[in-house]
């Protein structure tokens, strides 16, 4: 059956306000200034690499601890912080009910993002996923699409649901997926134009299981 691919981290999963919760955490334990939570809550909330993300808050906080080890310990700690709210559990539950398959293409490393997928209970929700760290590809690259079209058996033929123009929008269409796009922060779409612009998951599932009965 068509495909909709989905992306996690702010389109599944409240990525904002998991990192939030972490650098409040964070700040509180290592005795930070409590201005410190807005400074690190953005820096987690960059698309940048997070490996980076960790070498320069360990370096410009001088913390007597390795990147890798803050890093590690993020990891282990979102999975129990994320949320999918309940529309968008619905959504998928109908989405797959009208025959579509499912599946989580995302960016990040395998620890912390199947860790997300399963404590939130997206594992019972979707067919399968890719996670770029396993794969060896990160979005915008064509090669985690094919990744994840192998992984479930099905073709490139359907959906892509993501909140980055760049990573999720660009990279599905590029593999000639239509793109729905989560409009999270109100942001210029004209570098790369969506199919569709919706404000969650329960949205654009509203709008494709329309069409598709209209099909
Ligand atoms: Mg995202």
């Amino acid at each position: 059956m068509p495909l909709i691919a989905l992306d996690l981290d702010g389109t599944l999963v409240d990525q904002a306000s998991a990192a939030r919760a972490w650098a409040h955490g964070f700040v509180r334990g290592w005795g930070l200034p409590t201005h410190e939570v807005d400074v690190v809550t953005t820096a987690l909330t960059e698309r940048h690499p997070k490996d980076e993300v960790f070498a320069r808050l360990v370096d410009r906080l001088r913390l007597p601890t390795s990147a890798d080890e803050v890093w590690r310990r993020y990891r282990t700690e979102m999975p129990s912080l994320v949320t999918v709210n309940d529309d968008d559990r619905r959504a998928l539950a109908e989405l797959r009910a009208a025959g579509w398959t499912l599946g989580i293409v995302t960016n990040g490393m395998a620890d912390n993002q199947e860790g997300k997928i399963r404590r939130t209970g997206l594992d019972t929700l979707v067919d399968g996923w890719v996670i770029s760290d396993v794969v060896g590809a990160r979005k915008p690259s064509p090669v985690i699409f094919h990744a994840l079209a192998e992984r479930l058996g099905c073709p490139l033929d359907g959906w892509m649901i993501g909140d980055s123009l760049e990573f999720d929008v660009a990279g599905g269409a590029g593999v000639g997926l239509q793109t729905a796009w989560i409009d999270s922060d109100g942001s210029d779409a004209t570098s790369f134009q969506p199919d569709l612009v919706v404000q969650s998951v329960a949205a654009a599932a509203v709008t494709i299981l329309d069409s598709s009965a209209m099909a």
